[in-house]
């Protein structure tokens, strides 16, 4: 039922966490820049309108990362456009059917993918049906939620626009066919919330049942809980010191919070263990540093909040990229060993406390807390003319024209 308001479609997959929260992201930055003029809906395509097996996507993915051999012969063999592309057709033919009901149950005015594969199969399918006059001409854009090394999937030279965060996607789209006039650079789309002033670090840590004065350290494993969490907790809780206290979150992933919560720790020391969490930005904003995996929408984040970083493990392929990213920008580093990382962090917060504080201000220097609201802008000008938000700019003509 059309209710007036200008519709969006987001095209996501839970596939780790970053898809989701960049999705949600987008839909907070419509309503905080356009109130109610936008209905913004946002759908895995692939689990709810496709056939098995195509509707096991997130469940294939979580059992592929969890042996990254496999998962970087996967990723690898999908790389040549020469593979994906005629994969896709064919696919294309087969959830066709199921595809374009999702279209006819959503009415968008505007489509926006946040995933590397909600590309070719929508849009191809989106186009059939402007073709044979089943929806008006409708827009389709993609944000890349990657920061680096991104997947080939995540370029389709037929998009109406397509978002990157960094000069080395923004060079992979170009070499891949994309023109210089379909991209934008503006940074990966964070939530709102991480561009707010927090009260001061007592006031936030009381709140959140953390002790007020020891130094913080937050763990993180992406939004599945993934990678080497429990080993760094053991190491960097041996290691580091009672004086410290440790924030660990675990994501989706229940039986680690369980495992962690019926661990020994030091005597003296505060440790908060918890699962997936709403309030990361609380918890980024009352914390010293950060131990992440390499993913890109925690490090745009830590970067927002200031904090310096110890990446710890990477999903193959499209996080490798991310560490030289931190390295190379001097906020962070790569470590692997709990034990060493701990020492790094023991120095940060004593002999080396310039250094880190150093670091801090870059990570604040290169952060980009506009990205959200300069992508949500400029799609804006992506849905047509009448269906226009408050901004009142002229629509773009439509490239989408079947
Ligand atoms: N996240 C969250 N709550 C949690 C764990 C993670 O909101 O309990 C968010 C985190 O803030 C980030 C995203 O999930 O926005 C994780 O994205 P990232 O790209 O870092 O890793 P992924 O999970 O996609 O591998």
């Amino acid at each position: 039922q059309r209710d007036g308001k200008t519709r969006v479609l987001i095209l996501m997959s839970d596939t780790g966490g970053g898809h989701r929260a960049s999705a949600e992201a987008l839909k907070a930055g419509f309503e905080e820049l356009y109130g109610d003029k936008y209905h913004v809906d946002v759908l895995d395509i692939w689990t709810h309108h496709t056939p098995y097996p195509f509707n096991q996507m997130p469940k294939t993915y979580s059992f592929l990362v969890k042996y990254g051999f496999l998962w970087r012969a996967a990723f690898n063999a999908w790389q040549p456009r020469i593979v994906h592309v005629p994969c896709s057709t064919a696919s294309s033919a087969i959830v066709g059917r199921r595809v374009s009901e999702a279209f006819d149950i959503y009415q968008p005015d505007l489509v926006v993918s946040v995933h590397p594969l909600m590309q070719h199969v929508p849009l191809r399918i989106m186009r059939m049906r402007i073709k044979y006059g089943m929806q008006p001409p409708t827009n389709f854009a993609t944000v890349v939620t990657d920061l680096t090394t991104c997947h080939n999937t995540w370029f389709h030279p037929g998009v109406d626009r397509c978002y990157v965060a960094t000069e080395a996607s923004l060079n992979q789209a170009l070499r891949l066919g994309l023109k210089r006039e379909q991209m934008r650079l503006y940074g990966l789309p964070i939530r709102p919330a991480f561009g707010r002033a927090f009260p001061a670090k007592p006031k936030l840590r009381k709140a959140l049942g953390m002790d007020l004065d020891k130094p913080a350290i937050l763990l993180v494993g992406g939004g599945e809980g993934m990678g080497p969490v429990e080993k760094t907790v053991d190491g960097v809780a041996r290691n580091i010191g009672a004086d410290c206290q440790l924030v660990v979150i675990c994501g989706r992933n229940a039986k680690l919070v369980e495992k962690l919560k019926n661990k020994e720790y030091p005597a003296g020391m505060h440790v908060l263990i918890k699962g997936f969490v709403t309030n990361m930005p609380e918890l980024m904003s009352a914390s010293d540093v950060i131990i992440t995996k390499a993913g890109p929408g925690t490090i745009s984040e830590a970067l927002i909040c200031g904090l310096p970083m110890v990446l710890n493990a990477f999903v193959p392929c499209q996080e490798e990229g991310n560490i030289p990213y931190v390295t190379e920008n001097k906020v962070g580093v790569f470590e692997k060993s709990p034990e060493r990382a701990a020492e790094i962090i023991r120095g940060w917060f004593g002999e080396r406390r310039a250094e880190f504080e150093e670091m801090g201000r870059r990570c604040k220097a290169i952060a980009k807390p506009h990205a959200l609201f300069d992508i949500c802008r400029d799609l804006n000008t992506l849905v047509p003319a009448e269906l226009q938000g408050v901004t009142g700019k002229a629509a773009v003509p439509m490239l989408a024209a079947a």
